[in-house]
């Protein structure tokens, strides 16, 4: 019963995709593609970018805007070709979920086996793959971190150039934003922001609202406030306590999604014209001189094995996950696993894919006299209404990426009296505006999230949660390889909820929704006792239970090739991204973190791409 609306949403989706498709295609590669590169080809440039996702296409182009000559190397291919639902903001949701037997076209597929933190279960955790990489699967809400949690960026890698006032720049110059089309919006649902923290020439990434505002937003609004979380204007200045409906990847003017490969590769490219994509083509290891200067990448096209020369660098933005694995099978990482693979050590970092920070997350379901994404899942009559609205008009429900509106805050004191000492000691360590606790929208049955669409019960009801993700984590998780291949997908464990502290802040998280549902502001929506998990898991110990069979990651995984000083042994790379130990190498994504800010990451992901893209022109 669920399958059919999953189907005729993909195949409609499709039909009205496919226009869109045609139209990036035509007149290909010079109108709206930079120029392909030839398989089987050994060929020189200036840089070689591996990794065409969120921080790698950024690089790329920047770089090739100045007219260097770049090869951005990726595992995917354009998205549109691969995924049929991945331009609807509603559909972000569809496959992304826990179970380990789905996910869509255009993402790895990896699988956190056995999670402890989980009650031992299979985990699925997506990865985009694809010239976009994951801002082509993301829940889409743009962002920026704390003042206090940049500064201490800054501190940690000693580079006070990372403070939030030097960086601000770094963040505005991608973004084109656009103010919510408030004649799409009813009037409580009226998105605030600062247009201060954008620049009128920030380009090319898209950032909006949807033209659809989640009834149960507005009604989550009112949840906050009764336990203390109040509207606040904007989180991309600095500063994230309290709620609001939150900006997205989206662009404004036909509600599609935003991502980097929209922006930056489809757009007018003539600027672009040095720059050359080898799609399709795994990148299988750095290439060093003998004086450990990276000098190319060993790709894979197909069956066909070739180098690509870098005259200047290698720029590695494989991600979370496979830029510490190309670290690895290069040489470059613990030299004990290493050497368990045959690698000859060049660099022996113990830091690589060690240090992994993630944002788990989990809440309750209630049954809402609403109308919510389980109606989507539920009614084909109204899914189909949807979409042609969504295609047609560039309204209705699937503009909105299922979360629109966030809330942050420290677990106030009445909710931390069972934090032990410990608790309070490991917390402290964390800024002062650094947030502990997120709160998301989740207008659709939560449950274990494993499969976000076809789980939604269909008994004509509307169900609805609001989700906590710990964005004050001290557990840590971390990936490896098992061979000395990129062919074989390195192994995760996100380590979730290993630590007391993460259990105690997960457990009053939990506390505080079921406050705001059950609060007299909620109370005209909320339909009978909590549907899921139930009143009855009441103690700690019940409600933790509860929260390692459901809990999920928010998909923010980071820090595996940790930016730091050289003097600590886990740093991986300098504060302008260079390996430590060898030389023309820089790791620019997710993974050069030095801590995972508060917040959800793209953002951040884009501004290290602009300064690093930035240092690099400016010192070549
Ligand atoms: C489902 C989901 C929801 C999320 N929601 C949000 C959100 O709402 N807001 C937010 O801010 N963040 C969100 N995130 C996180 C955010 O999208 C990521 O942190 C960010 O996109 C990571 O960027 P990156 O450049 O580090 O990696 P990616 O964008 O993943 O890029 C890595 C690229 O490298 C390629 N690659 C990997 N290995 C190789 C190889 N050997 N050879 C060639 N190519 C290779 C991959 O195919 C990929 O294209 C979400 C992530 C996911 C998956």
């Amino acid at each position: 019963m669920h399958l059919l609306p999953a189907f005729l949403l993909a195949l409609a989706a499709s039909a009205a995709s496919a226009p869109q498709n045609q139209k990036a295609l035509s007149g290909r590669p010079n109108a709206s593609y930079s120029e392909p590169g030839v398989p089987g080809v050994d060929a020189f440039f200036d840089y070689v970018v591996v990794g065409g996702g969120t921080a790698g296409i950024t690089v790329a182009a920047r770089l090739a805007e100045k007219d260097f000559s770049v090869a951005l190397v990726e595992a995917g291919t354009y998205y549109k070709l691969r995924s049929l639902t991945a331009f609807i903001p509603g559909a972000d949701s569809i496959k992304v979920g826990a179970s380990p037997s789905v996910h869509p076209a255009i993402d790895w597929g990896f699988v956190a086996r056995n999670v402890p933190g989980a009650n031992y279960r299979d985990i699925h955790y997506a990865r985009g793959k694809c010239l976009g990489g994951s801002s082509a699967l993301n829940f889409m809400i743009y962002q920026r971190p704390t003042k206090e949690s940049m500064q201490l960026w800054a501190d940690l890698v000693d580079d006070q150039s990372y403070t939030f006032e030097k960086v601000l720049p770094f963040y505005k110059r991608t973004v084109q934003f656009a103010p919510p089309h408030d004649q799409h919006r009813p009037e409580n649902a009226t998105a605030e922001y600062a247009l201060s923290a954008f620049s009128e020439d920030g380009q090319p990434l898209q950032v909006s609202y949807p033209n659809y505002a989640m009834s149960f937003s507005s009604w989550m609004r009112g949840g906050m406030q009764a336990i203390g979380i109040n509207e606040t204007q904007d989180f991309s200045s600095g500063s994230l306590f309290g709620a609001q409906y939150c900006p997205s990847t989206i662009e404004a003017h036909d509600q599609t999604r935003s991502t980097s490969q929209t922006a930056f590769l489809t757009a007018d490219i003539s600027h672009l014209r040095t720059l050359t994509v080898y799609k399709n083509t795994l990148a299988k290891k750095i290439l060093f001189d003998s004086q450990k200067r990276a000098i190319g990448v060993r790709v894979q096209s197909g069956l066909l094995e070739y180098s690509l020369k870098a005259t200047r660098e290698v720029i590695v933005s494989a991600g979370a996950f496979q830029s510490p694995q190309l670290l690895m099978v290069s040489g470059i990482g613990p030299s004990h696993t290493l050497e368990k693979y045959g690698i000859e050590v060049l660099s022996n970092l113990p830091g690589v894919g060690q240090n992994m920070w993630d944002h788990p997350f989990f809440g309750p379901t209630y049954r809402v006299a609403l109308v919510t994404f389980t109606k989507l899942a539920a009614d084909f009559t109204f899914l189909i209404k949807q979409l042609l609205l969504f295609l047609l008009s560039h309204i209705g429900m699937l503009t909105n990426p299922v979360t629109d509106f966030l809330a942050f805050e420290k677990v106030p004191k009445s909710h931390r009296a069972a934090f032990s000492a410990h608790t309070e000691e490991a917390l402290s360590q964390f800024p002062s505006d650094w947030p502990e606790v997120e709160y998301l929208s989740a207008a659709a049955y939560v449950g274990n999230f494993s499969r976000p669409f076809l789980q939604q019960p269909n008994d004509g009801s509307n169900y609805a949660g609001i989700i906590a993700s710990l964005v004050s984590p001290t557990s840590r998780g971390n990936v490896t390889i098992i061979s000395n291949d990129t062919t074989d997908l390195p192994v995760i464990n996100p380590n979730w909820l290993a630590t007391e502290t993460d259990q105690q802040v997960a457990i009053a998280a939990y506390r505080r929704i079921r406050a705001a549902f059950h609060s007299k502001a909620m109370a005209p929506i909320v339909l009978g006792e909590e549907y899921h998990p139930g009143s009855q898991y009441e103690t700690n110990a019940q409600i933790l239970s509860v929260i390692r069979n459901t809990v999920m990651t928010i998909f923010h995984a980071a820090c595996t090739c940790k930016m730091g000083v050289r003097n600590d042994s886990q740093a991986v790379v300098d504060s302008r991204a260079r390996v430590f130990g060898v030389n023309a190498l820089r790791v620019v994504d997710v993974s050069a973190f030095p801590i995972l800010v508060p917040g959800h990451p793209q953002s951040s992901v884009y501004m290290l791409a602009e300064k690093i893209a930035e240092d690099i022109i400016a010192t070549s």
